[in-house]
């Protein structure tokens, strides 16, 4: 596997706050580069969409959003109701800007969404029909099953539905459907959803279509068609992961050195004694764990980087702590107090889930809220 990190953090680290044990570094200067490297690959007859659900992917909705606008993005997605709400609420200076919200209305919460003039994803029958009731001239967006069988309409209840006139009452703004094995661009699943989903949309002429989210959009023009929705490549994940990351690393995480130990040779290190030093060792445990995100599974596996070296986690990573072994670094440079970088420029948070079985995706979404927050425009 490629190291994904992409390219360094695009400005200097501001020093956080005296008190801060882990910081969370966002760079929005380095989000607006991605989402404008993705609009010009889809050409000007493609929008690009956003999609800062779960918070923005855990970077903060609010801020990540504004740093989009800026580049020119104006059509957000998230997943809920509460998280349109609360962006809408955040943009009540923007009403330009376009939230559309992916779970679609919930029964009763019709009201709600126009109050706040979210755009509702319509994914099943009752969806349609309660939205119809309420709000037939205001703007929706239909979603497709193409294959990812999660949400969407099949192509019975799309026929059903053209059959008996209900798609004709509905304003919508786009047809969307969902790539089950886009970052792997030789599965034949790509080119068969590609096929239902056309096959589906001939039930809608006229109406705009979205099939790619951050690696469909890698999988070539053919999958553009008028409207794409990227998220994760926006904060530097990698959406190629079998080729090098094509964008420009986001996230920092790095956390402070409460205590720099010395070990004997044999010394067990950590909760379950997991590691034991094969020789005489310097450690140093740092303020971050688990309940910061951090995988426990990355336990005696993830790397850590501190003035230019690399370093090892050792033993299991604890709810608040995580131990590395810095045997030979410089005096000068393991000191309590010091900052160690957990996801930067050498091991990014691609690299961070490989060493923590997991995905990319999990981490963002996973870093805590006890982590600082420093945002770099
Ligand atoms: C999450 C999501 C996206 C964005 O996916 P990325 O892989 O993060 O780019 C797009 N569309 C839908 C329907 C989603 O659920």
């Amino acid at each position: 596997m490629p190291i994904t990190s992409g390219a360094a953090l695009s400005s200097p680290l501001p020093d956080p706050p005296p008190g801060a044990a882990g910081v969370l570094t966002v760079d929005l200067t380095a989000i607006a580069a991605n989402w404008r490297l993705l609009a010009a690959k889809v050409g000007p007859g493609c929008r690009c969409a956003a999609v800062v659900k779960a918070d923005g992917y855990g970077l903060g909705a609010a801020p990540v959003t504004r740093a989009l606008i800026e580049a020119g993005c104006r059509r957000f997605f998230v997943a809920t109701i509460g998280e349109g709400i609360a962006l809408a609420e955040a943009l009540a200076d923007r009403p330009d800007i376009a939230i559309a919200v992916l779970d679609g209305p919930n029964p009763g919460a019709v009201g709600e969404m126009l109050a706040h003039r979210l755009i509702p994803v319509l994914n099943e029958p009752g969806q349609v029909k309660a939205w119809l009731a309420v709000a037939p001239d205001r703007p929706a967006m239909l979603q497709l099953d193409s294959g990812l069988s999660r949400l969407g309409l099949s192509a019975p209840e799309l026929q059903a539905l053209s059959d008996d006139g209900t798609l004709k009452g509905l304003r919508l703004e786009a047809a969307i459907s969902h790539l089950a094995c886009s970052d792997t661009p030789a599965h034949p699943m790509n080119a068969d959803q590609r096929r239902h989903f056309e096959a589906m949309a001939r039930h809608l002429p006229g109406v705009p279509l979205s099939l790619a989210a951050s690696s469909g959009i890698f999988l070539g023009p053919d999958f553009h068609y008028d409207m794409v929705r990227p998220g994760a490549a926006l904060w530097g994940l990698n959406p190629t992961p079998d080729a090098p990351n094509p964008m420009q690393a986001v996230v920092g995480l790095r956390a402070r050195i409460i205590q720099v130990l010395e070990v004997a040779s044999g010394s067990r290190v950590g909760y379950g004694a997991t590691y034991t030093a094969p020789g005489p060792r310097r450690l140093a445990t740092i303020a971050v764990g688990y309940a910061d995100g951090i995988p426990r599974a990355a336990g005696n596996r993830a790397k850590a980087h501190l003035g230019g070296h690399r370093i090892a986690v050792v033993g299991r990573i604890s709810m608040d702590l995580t131990t590395l072994d810095v045997t030979g670094l410089p005096d000068e440079d393991v000191q309590p107090g010091r900052f160690v970088d957990l996801i930067g420029p050498d091991y990014g948070a691609d690299d961070l889930a490989r060493d923590g079985d997991t995905i990319g995706y999990e981490i963002l979404t996973r870093l805590s809220r006890r982590l600082h927050r420093s945002y770099l425009a």
